[in-house]
């Protein structure tokens, strides 16, 4: 049978904001010694903000930067990922879907549309390799949405996400409450990950991962865990699905975050704020009289 302050901890915990779905599942909280975290929307808030355009050199390309921002929008039109939200927000106009007949999004790398008869890729470096599109590198500080138009290289968009206000407290907090390890997994690139990584406080980051790299990312993490440690994996994204029903523990952000994520999840954090992972555990030690 399962203890009253069982109960008890998952009533205080829904309190907090934090759902907990089931009794077993505050006892395997109880023991995280790893948490790993998704970047986009779970440690930032997920809302880019459009910093600035450059067009390609080629002269011959007359696609202009309010094209650019267009084609972008337009492409993005039927994606939730929050960098197509944040793109359509920033074009600001009604979209016109007529324009567009074709749509392909591929997890990870960006969508690949047909609009006014040209094919329009917009997306990371991978979806340009992917297209045989050679990228310009000439900007580190942001996440950069390339753009190509027929295979030739358009000019990128530079996107500025902003970390979370209580992220940093959040993972200080974290190792405080007995968690050894922090980790983040993202795709997006090496330089925005760990600048992120690094102003938050994390311990180990991995970029440039496809969602089916970050399931494997955790299964290595889970294989050097000693006898009785769990992991924790913290996301809100579609792509995340896979990741949280692979750990130990499931944490999804649930106001924003995705319903596959929600569903996937073993714990649904309602305001979406990582502070509350610590409280949780906290809880759940509580209820199980664990003292550390
Ligand atoms: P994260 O791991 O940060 O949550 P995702 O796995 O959702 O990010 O996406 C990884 C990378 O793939 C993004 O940083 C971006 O470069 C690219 N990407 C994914 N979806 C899109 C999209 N709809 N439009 C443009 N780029 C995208
Ligand atoms: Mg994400």
């Amino acid at each position: 049978s399962i203890p009253l302050s069982f109960f008890a901890g998952i009533g205080g915990a829904s309190r907090e904001g934090i759902l907990v779905k089931g009794a077993n599942i505050l006892e395997t909280l109880s023991k995280v010694k790893t948490v790993v975290f998704d970047k986009t929307g779970t440690l930032t808030e997920g809302v880019f903000e459009v910093n600035a355009f450059h067009d390609h050199e080629d002269k011959d390309l007359e696609e202009n930067k309010t094209k650019l921002l267009e084609y972008a929008a337009i492409a993005e039109s039927s994606s939730s990922h929050p960098i197509a939200k944040s793109l359509q927000r920033a074009y600001g106009h009604k979209i016109d879907r007529d324009r567009m007949s074709e749509l392909h999004e591929v997890s990870g790398q960006g969508v690949i549309a047909v609009i006014n008869g040209k094919q329009v890729a917009a997306g990371n470096e991978k979806l340009m390799k992917s297209i045989g599109v050679e990228s310009c590198n000439c900007h580190k500080a942001g996440t950069i949405v390339h753009i190509a138009i027929d295979s030739r290289y358009a000019g990128h968009i530079v996107l500025g996400d902003v970390i979370k206000a209580t992220s940093a407290n959040a993972i200080k907090d974290l190792h405080r409450s007995g968690v050894i390890q922090t980790v983040m997994l993202t795709g997006d690139s090496k330089a925005v990950a760990e600048q992120t990584a690094s102003q938050i406080g994390i311990d180990k980051v991995y970029s440039q991962l496809l969602p089916a790299d970050k399931v494997s990312r955790l299964e290595d993490i889970l294989k050097e865990e000693n006898g009785d440690d769990k992991v924790a994996f913290v996301g809100d994204g579609i792509n995340d699905a896979p990741v949280l029903s692979r750990a130990d523990l499931g944490i999804a952000m649930g106001a924003m975050g995705s319903d596959a994520a929600i569903e996937a999840a073993d714990v649904v954090l309602m305001d979406d704020d990582p502070a509350k992972i610590g409280k949780a555990i906290r809880i759940s030690r509580k209820c199980l009289r664990i003292v550390w």
